[in-house]
Parts: C-alpha cells; sequence; structure tokens
C-alpha cells in the first residue's frame, strides 16, 4: 500500500493536489524549482526536497506536474533528476501534459531503474485541482494502476484507465484538441454578436441552455464579459498544448486543419502580450482585429 508520496511542480495544478494529499494524511515530500512555493506546504507538515533525485529517494511514489516537455526533461532526466534518485520497486507518475512520446521515453527509462511508471494527465483547471473534481486519465501496467489508484481518487472526480503507456498522454491531446476549438469558438462567436449589437448578457443567458452548451463556455464567456482574464489555465500553455497536438497530429498522420487556424490567434494573442492571463484572453486577438470589446452592459 501507498502510504509516502513526492510532489514535484507546485503550480497552479500541483499546488491544488498536494493540499488534497496532505489532507487525505498522506506522509509528504515536496519540491519546485522556486522554492518559495514549498513553504506553504512545509508550514501543513510537508518535507522540502533540495532536488528531484532527494524526493524521488525512499517513497512509495513521486508524482509530477511540470509545465512541459522541456521541464520534465530536466525535473526527470537531467543531472539531479528523479531518475538519479528511484530505485526498484517504486512508481513514478507524470500528471504533466506531454507528448505520448515523452511518456514512452521516461516509462523505458524508469523500467531501467526497475520503477513502474504511468501517464497521468488530468482534465480540469485550477478550481478542480483545489476541489479534488479533476477528470483523470491513466495509462500504463494494469497493476500500477490499480495500485495508484486509491491516491488518484483523493484527486478527482473521475478516473479512467486507457490502457498502455502513452495512451493517456495522447488522451489528454485529444480532450485538448476540443478545449481549443470550444475556446475560438466562443471567442468568434461574443465577438460575432457584439459586432451585431446583440445583448451579451442574454447571449450567454442563451449559451447556457441550449444543446451545444458546455462547462467550459459557459463559465470562460461569463468571465469575458466581466473582463475576468485571471489565470486558471494560462494562454501560454494552451499555445504549447496546441504545438503538442500539431506535432501529434502530423505523427499519425490524422488532419488537423481548424487547430492550426487556433495557433495561429493564440500565437496573435501572445505576441501582442497576454501570455500568461488566461486561455480565454484568446478573444483579445479577436477584439483588436474587429476594434470591439466584449463586456457587460
Ligand atoms: P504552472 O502553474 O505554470 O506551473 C508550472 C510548474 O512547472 C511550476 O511548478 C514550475 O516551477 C514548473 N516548471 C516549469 N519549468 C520547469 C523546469 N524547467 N524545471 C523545473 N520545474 C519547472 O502550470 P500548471 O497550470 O500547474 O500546469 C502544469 C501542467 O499541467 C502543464 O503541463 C499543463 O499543461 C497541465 N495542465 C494544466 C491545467 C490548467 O488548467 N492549469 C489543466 C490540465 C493540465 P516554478 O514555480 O519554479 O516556475
Amino acid at each position: 500500500m501507498i502510504k509516502t508520496i513526492s510532489y514535484l511542480g507546485l503550480g497552479t495544478m500541483g499546488s491544488g493536489m498536494v493540499s488534497n494529499l496532505l489532507k487525505a494524511g498522506y506522509q509528504l515530500t515536496v519540491w519546485n524549482r522556486n522554492a518559495e512555493k514549498c513553504e506553504p506546504f512545509a508550514r501543513k507538515g510537508a518535507r522540502v526536497a533540495d532536488t528531484p533525485a532527494d524526493a524521488a529517494r525512499d517513497v512509495d511514489l513521486v508524482m509530477y506536474s511540470v509545465s512541459n516537455d522541456q521541464a520534465v526533461e530536466e525535473v526527470v532526466f537531467g543531472a539531479t533528476g528523479i531518475l538519479s534518485g528511484i530505485n526498484a520497486g517504486q512508481i513514478a507518475i507524470d500528471m504533466s501534459t506531454v507528448l505520448p512520446a515523452t511518456s514512452l521515453r521516461e516509462q523505458e527509462a524508469y523500467a531501467k531503474r526497475g520503477a513502474d511508471f504511468l501517464d497521468v494527465p488530468v482534465f480540469g483547471s485550477k478550481q478542480e485541482s483545489a476541489k479534488a473534481k479533476l477528470w483523470i486519465v491513466a495509462a500504463g501496467k494494469r497493476e500500477t494502476f490499480e495500485k495508484v489508484k486509491p491516491i488518484l481518487e483523493h484527486l478527482g472526480q473521475t478516473v479512467h484507465y486507457l490502457g498502455n503507456n502513452g495512451n493517456a498522454a495522447a488522451m489528454k491531446l485529444v480532450g485538448n484538441l476540443i478545449v481549443a476549438l470550444e475556446m475560438e469558438a466562443l471567442a468568434e462567436a461574443l465577438v460575432l454578436a457584439r459586432k451585431a449589437g446583440l445583448d451579451l448578457n442574454t447571449v450567454m443567458e442563451v449559451v447556457k441552455v441550449v444543446d451545444f452548451r458546455s462547462p467550459l463556455i459557459v463559465s470562460n464567456g461569463q468571465n469575458i464579459l466581466k473582463r475576468d482574464f485571471s489565470t486558471s489555465f494560462a494562454l501560454k500553455l494552451m499555445l504549447k498544448d496546441a504545438g503538442l497536438i500539431e506535432k501529434f497530429g502530423e505523427s499519425l498522420p490524422s488532419p488537423i486543419p481548424a487547430l492550426r487556424v487556433v495557433e495561429k490567434n493564440l500565437e496573435l494573442a501572445v505576441a501582442l502580450g497576454f501570455g500568461e492571463e488566461n486561455a480565454s484572453a484568446l478573444i483579445k486577438a479577436l477584439e483588436k482585429e474587429a476594434r470591439v470589446e466584449v463586456k457587460s452592459s
């Protein structure tokens, strides 16, 4: 049974998950590149590790959620990375959104150390992470999944098993393709409604009830009308994911024509300086072109 856990990467997603693991009573070690982010958890009883290798030593399970493939490269494969601390019998799970090929490389490297590995990306954002309401997908050996499942159930409202390593990473990109297209659809639609002179609060009332409604569209639409772009899922991370989806689509190959349009808009929004804001700030690129601002009257 898993009792001791290390968690690396205390960003938007990781910090919510660590709070919930502490609440569930696990003995926790934390590590973050910027060590200041460890302090609130140290005050709640977590041990703070000096390096990823140090964090990985002598725990049952090592979990991490970092920005991108490059960050995984450093945290896992780097000179003081997890791989230089982990040993046979331990389990590592990567909760970041990365290419399926990266997950497979991780799995092979862990196997050489005698450790097991699952790719376990998540759906949901800051709120879902904080409230243990994530939608979690996991892939790797079934018996390893069964060992880790009780921990994942402390973090999410659903946990799906996808089979072989890399499949959960692929599922995450499949899902984020839908997220990217929904965000673009919302942004284009609200700018169109604004140009057409419609009452935007009524537009959102309709969008909330019709058969194409989605929680993502409703919450982001309402926040756009309030001009609230505080970050749950950073625009720069959505651009990163668009790049991953593009690479993944090309590798199969599978057509992604609409995604390419969204990616261009995301690039433009980042170039305009909105990369650190929420992904919904994608609308600001369209607003600039249309010379309007979408907000409630
Ligand atoms: P975030 O708030 O930007 O946090 C990123 C984390 O990665 C921080 O702990 C950061 O450390 C660390 N990091 C970045 N580069 C690093 C490097 N080179 N070496 C070591 N650590 C590094 O991101 P997040 O929103 O928590 O997202 C984390 C992952 O979950 C991403 O892969 C993202 O795509 C995915 N995800 C996010 C959401 C969401 O809604 N936010 C939803 C689902 C999945 P510092 O604090 O030192 O910068």
